[in-house]
Order: structure tokens, then C-alpha cells, then sequence
């Protein structure tokens, strides 16, 4: 029996195992299908408080769980598939092992959403990626293109173009909503070649390996296709939450819902991080928001001794 199982090992689920093991409740951290969540898949990372320099992504990952580890956190590998949350002690079912405990902090994250073209999910691994940090150093010298307006698609194409010979920032409006500093640093660079306003109809693959992509322009109606060897696409997340549905509240978009900081409709079960938020979406608000509820978790297992 676990006193506490955090679901999801980025920056929200960490930060609540360095806070529930400093409090001796010595946690499980149950990984997920992407170990280290976003930040492990992402670069340069500027606005973490403590890092006047910035710093990769993975590595201030690999820090929270070098520091979770040494207070005693226990790490398993595996996606969670099954949870019982409908009496104490709560069961939670990830890569085949049912773990019961007497309370659960979710922190599964969110995850890339993709354009819902035919045939594009098969690609991913032959040109198509959701991962710049991942994927960027196999396009040495080659075209490519990165799909989105917000602050990720800049970032990637910023990123990016340290590899690829050529970079198309593929948007469906004029206007982004990336930050100035962002889209100022996108455009300022003289590999990266804003596409606007077209939507990708097509990536072509005639031999199973993306060649290409077929745009259409959204005011002229004008096709036109473009060729390169990557799409990177960056258009946001959606939450990891299909297992808590119909279990913990959600809104229509399967964000789960707080109350009262990181309080759930059932007591024991805590949520933090992206799964969350669909508003702020830092690292350092995932951070804060592990830490609440590893806060709430210890008041909760403190005043439910009996447990
Ligand atoms: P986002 O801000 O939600 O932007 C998603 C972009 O993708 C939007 O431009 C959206 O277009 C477009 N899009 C969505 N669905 C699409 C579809 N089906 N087809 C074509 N385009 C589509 O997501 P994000 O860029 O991943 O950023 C998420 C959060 O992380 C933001 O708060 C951001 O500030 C933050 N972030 C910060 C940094 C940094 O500071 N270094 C880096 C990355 C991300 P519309 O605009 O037309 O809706």
C-alpha cells in the first residue's frame, strides 16, 4: 500500500514527488507514455526562475528526478490504464502492475495534438515530427517546415533552422499568437520562410517517406505545394485525462477541473500540471502546481490517519 502515486513524471509530477518524499511519504512516480513530459522534448528553456543562462529542456528534467530520487521517490516505468478511484484505497493499473494507494496526485500532462490528416500519424518517424529537440538533427541540410502560430511553432522553426537548409513557418492565419520576442526572432531569421494564411491539405509521401506538402490558401483559395523532407507540427496539446473520464470533473475539452487549489470532486486525489491548465501551460506553473498538491496530499493523508 502507497500513501501517494503521482501519475506523470514532467515538471508537475516531479516537483510533487521532491515535495511528498521530503515529506517522507515516499511516493511512486508512474512515468507514462512520455517519460519527463513536454519539457524533456523541448530546447532551449528560458524562463525557469534560477537560470540566468536558460537551460536544455531534458536536462532541468533530469535534475527534478536526480532530486525526487534522492528523497526517496520510487520511478516505474509504464502508461496508466486503468484507475479505481471509487473507494479507499484507490487502485491504479500501469504496464500490466495494479497499485493500490491511499492517495493519487494526477499530473499526466498534455500531449501534441496533430492536423488529422490521412496517413500522417504513420508518418511520424518518416518526416513528420512533434518534436524538434527529438527529430531536428536528422534534417541536416535538408527543407523542412514547421506548422503553428503559437509560441512553440516560433521557437521550433527558430531552433530548427540550425539544421535544415530551409525552414517554412506553415501558418492558418496572418496574425500569431506566439509572443513579440518569439515571432521577432522567427523573422529575423533569414533561413525561416513565413507561409501565411495556408492550412496543410496534404503531406506527400509517395514511397512512405514524406516528400512534400500540398497547402491551400485560405483567402485566395490558391493551392500550392511545397517540397521538403521534414513537417514538424506544433499546434498546441491536448490532456491526457481518457482515463479519468467519467471518474474526476472535467471541462469539454478534457482538462480536469480544480477546486480550491488542487482539490478533486473525490478527496484523496490531487491534480496538477498540464492536465490541468489550459491557460498558463509553464514549467514553472507545473512546478507551483506539484507542489500544491504533494501540499494537499500530506494534509490530506495527516488528517485521514485511519486510512
Ligand atoms: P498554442 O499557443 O495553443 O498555439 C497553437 C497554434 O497552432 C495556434 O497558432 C493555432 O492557430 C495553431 N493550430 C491549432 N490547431 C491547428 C490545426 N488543426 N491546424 C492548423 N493550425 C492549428 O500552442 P503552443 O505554441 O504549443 O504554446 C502553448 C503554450 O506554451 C503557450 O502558452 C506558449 O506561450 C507556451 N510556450 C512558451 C514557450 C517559451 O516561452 N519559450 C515556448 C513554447 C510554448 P490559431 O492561432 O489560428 O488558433
Amino acid at each position: 500500500m502507497h500513501d501517494v502515486v503521482i501519475i506523470g513524471s514532467g515538471c508537475a509530477g516531479l516537483t510533487a514527488a521532491i515535495y511528498a518524499a521530503r515529506a517522507n511519504l515516499k511516493p511512486l512516480v508512474l512515468e507514462g507514455h512520455e517519460p519527463g513530459g513536454q519539457l524533456s522534448l523541448t530546447t532551449h528553456v528560458e524562463n525557469f526562475p534560477g537560470f540566468p543562462d536558460g537551460i536544455m529542456g531534458p536536462e532541468l528534467i533530469e535534475n527534478m528526478k536526480k532530486q525526487a530520487a534522492r528523497f526517496g521517490t520510487e520511478f516505474k516505468a509504464g502508461a496508466v490504464t486503468e484507475v479505481d478511484l471509487t473507494e479507499r484505497p484507490f487502485r491504479v493499473t500501469a504496464g500490466g502492475q495494479t497499485f493500490e494507494t491511499k492517495s493519487v496526485i494526477v499530473a499526466a500532462g498534455a500531449s501534441a495534438r496533430l492536423l488529422g490528416l490521412k496517413g500522417e500519424r504513420e508518418l511520424i518517424g518518416k518526416g513528420v515530427s512533434t518534436c524538434a529537440t527529438c527529430d531536428g538533427y536528422f534534417f541536416r541540410g535538408k527543407p523542412i517546415a514547421v506548422v503553428g502560430g503559437g509560441d512553440s511553432a516560433m521557437e521550433e522553426a527558430t531552433f530548427l533552422s540550425r539544421y535544415a537548409s530551409k525552414v517554412y513557418l506553415i501558418h492558418r492565419r496572418n496574425e500569431f499568437r506566439a509572443t513579440k520576442i518569439m515571432i521577432d526572432r522567427a523573422r529575423a531569421n533569414e533561413k525561416v520562410e513565413f507561409v501565411t494564411p495556408y492550412v496543410v491539405e496534404e503531406i506527400l509521401s509517395p514511397q512512405g517517406l514524406v516528400t512534400g506538402v500540398k497547402l491551400r490558401n485560405l483567402e485566395t483559395k490558391a493551392e500550392r505545394q511545397i517540397e521538403l523532407d521534414g513537417v514538424f507540427i506544433a499546434i498546441g496539446h491536448d490532456p491526457n485525462s481518457t482515463v479519468f473520464k467519467g471518474k474526476l470533473d472535467m471541462d469539454e475539452n478534457g482538462y480536469l477541473k480544480a477546486r480550491h487549489g488542487s482539490l478533486t470532486n473525490i478527496p484523496g486525489v490531487f491534480i496538477a500540471g498540464d492536465v490541468q491548465d489550459h491557460r498558463y501551460r509553464q514549467a514553472v506553473t507545473a512546478a507551483g502546481s506539484g507542489c500544491m498538491a504533494a501540499i494537499d496530499a500530506e494534509k490530506f493523508l495527516e488528517e485521514h490517519t485511519g486510512l
